[in-house]
């Protein structure tokens, strides 16, 4: 391998030539302490910038193998030194000067998830940390400012290296705590199914965020508390006795008057399907993490899904049993995300009643005795929730602030007042006798069929994969708008990212026309767990930024791909 001298000689010779020359210091480097690689080089001093990794070996960082034995504690420990690298990043960045992104070092910003990313791996055996980071090589207008690249690699880069990717140099008691938490958090998801719960929310969280466009906990809220018919004691490895609330599998129903932090509790348990950083006031929410919100989505293309569950007789006498759409109506739209999260494994549907389709979820008496069912075509999501548990295992938890119709179908009622839960199950259910449900029957169903078996675009010869990604929103492969606003779970857009590049892999080598939906997203976390996510995106580095997924975010985003031919 080429030495540190090696690199610096290079960037000497390459000195005040026009910027191409920076191709030359491709490779990778042994520097004190960690390999330096170079492993591409951006084409401008505008254009995106080059990609850099550096390799520090577990002997050399020194952190016990304790911190990152297992699983969590090794994406909480990668989590956390990422961060601390960000935050050194952030120091160094354009110290170096010039042109353009000269001078630039940053690496991913992680939010309030802790997520698995490319841009900080630690190899479980031997403790090894790989961290990916952009770099702005400097020029002045197009031409090579070595003296200021050496900089970058010399002098800022070694002290971000050597200040967040040692042990010695990091808070050891910090760096226990966050391996502490993950068993914690671990545990919990653990003893919910022994428990028979959904979800647990723990007693002092904080769910409201400080506001629409943060994600950091709001200051002087209102700590959760859970009522007393409800709450569940857990024994944690580390934080001693947590009492919470623990909501049973089943059917729960969380009303309340408006403004009262309904959905606020629904969108701390729709995150809870992830773990939180310390400090987050979600750190003990957990929701089973096959848990999908289910919303409608006018507009969504559908293609070929089995609604027929919730759709029969449309007047235009489309099959709803192979339904497609490229425009669905809210109604349909909901149907479609049922399904399809029944196929994505899903044990929990999180529905709130505000970004719901009225129609998909109920049919009062008076619309049933004046539009009769046959001229019906939507059976209400009311008509089918007890058969969806009973038969399907899957339980629903539903906000629901105006249709009282779901307090004879619930098996439990939790009403929010002033941001605090009540049990209020036989209350509720004492009144909901004194009006009857007057529902005629919902026709019989049978399971919906999850044939699909899709066929990717072909390439021509010689095209080259273009994957964008537009924040959270959606995903543009090769020109073709992938549309994930409402995927609400998506909460990083470096996720987005990693979504492409398992799309664009499916479609070149699961999506045969021979395997289903499912059998393609196996086949994909396949490869992902043998040869992590660099196999998928078949090039010769692996982007910095890239976040995993959910199996269920997988199958959304394929199943939102207007090319998705079945
Ligand atoms: P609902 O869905 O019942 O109408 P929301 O969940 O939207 O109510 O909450 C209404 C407002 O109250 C939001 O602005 C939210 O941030 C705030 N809020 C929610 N929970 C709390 C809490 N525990 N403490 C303080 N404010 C809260
Ligand atoms: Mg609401």
């Amino acid at each position: 391998m080429k030495t540190s001298e090696d690199l610096r000689e290079l960037l000497e010779r390459i000195d005040h030539r026009g910027y191409p020359a920076y191709k030359d210091i491709r490779g990778r480097y042994q520097f004190r302490g960690y390999v330096l690689s170079v492993d591409h080089v951006q084409g401008d001093p505008f254009a995106s910038p080059s990609k850099v990794s550096v390799e520090v070996p577990g002997k050399i960082s020194g952190f016990p193998q304790s911190l990152y034995e297992t699983p969590g504690r090794r994406i909480g420990l990668q989590d956390e030194l990422l961060r601390q690298f960000g935050r050194q990043a952030e120091r160094a960045a354009f110290k170096a000067k010039g042109s353009g992104k000269s001078g630039l070092i940053s690496v991913s910003r992680p939010g309030q998830e802790i997520l698995e990313r490319s841009a900080c791996e630690i190899r479980p055996d031997k403790g090894d940390i790989l961290l990916r980071m952009e770099v702005g090589l400097p020029a002045n207008g197009r031409t090579i400012n070595s003296r200021e690249a050496i900089k970058i690699f010399f002098d800022l880069i070694p002290a971000c290296v050597q200040k967040s990717l040692y042990y010695r140099s990091l808070d050891g008691g910090r760096l226990e705590k966050i391996a502490e938490l993950a068993d914690d958090q671990a545990y919990i998801r653990r003893m919910l199914s022994e428990k028979g719960l959904c979800a647990f929310v723990a007693d002092g969280a904080v769910l409201p965020r400080e506001s629409g466009i943060s994600q950091k906990p709001m200051r002087g809220a209102v700590a959760f508390k859970a009522p007393e018919s409800l709450a569940v004691t857990m024994n944690l490895p580390y934080g001693g006795n947590i009492r919470g609330m623990g909501i049973p599998k089943g059917v729960t129903l969380i009303v309340g008057g408006g403004y009262h932090g309904k959905s606020t509790l629904l969108e701390a348990l729709e995150r809870g399907v992830y773990q939180h950083i310390m400090g987050d006031g979600r750190e003990y929410v957990i929701t089973d993490d096959t848990a999908v919100k289910i919303r409608a989505e006018d507009g969504r293309s559908i293609q070929g899904v089995d609604i027929s569950m919730f759709i029969n007789g449309l007047p235009n006498g489309k099959d709803t049993k192979h339904f497609e759409t490229e425009d669905a109506s809210g109604s349909t739209s909901q149907a479609a995300n049922v399904i399809e999260a029944m196929e994505a494994g899903s044990r929990v549907f999180l529905i709130d009643e505000d970004t719901s389709a009225t129609n998909f979820m109920i049919r009062d008496e008076l619309m049933q005795s004046v539009v009769s069912r046959e001229s019906e075509p939507i059976t209400p999501y009311i008509d089918r929730l007890r058969e969806l548990y009973e038969n399907y295992g899957i339980s629903s938890i539903i906000v629901a602030g105006s249709s009282g119709s779901y307090f004879h179908k619930a098996d439990h009622i939790i009403q929010m007042r002033q941001y605090i839960p009540e049990e209020i199950t036989d209350f509720a259910k004492a009144k909901a006798a004194e009006y009857p449900l007057k529902m005629d029957k919902a026709p019989a169903c049978k399971a919906p069929s999850f044939d699909r078996k899709p066929k990717g675009v072909k390439e021509r010869p010689g095209d080259r994969t273009k994957i964008k990604v537009l924040g959270k929103d959606s995903i543009q492969l090769n020109r073709e708008n992938i549309d994930l606003r409402y995927v609400e779970q998506l909460v990083d857009s470096e996720q987005l990212m990693a979504l492409g590049y398992l799309l664009n892999y499916a479609q070149k080598h699961f999506m045969d026309g021979q395997r289903s939906m499912t059998q393609i997203v196996d086949e994909l976390t396949n490869i992902l767990s043998k040869n992590g996510l660099g196999k998928i995106c078949e090039s010769s580095y692996l982007p910095s930024g890239l976040a995993m997924p959910r199996k269920q975010e997988i199958l959304a985003c394929f199943n939102r791909y207007r090319k998705l031919n079945v």
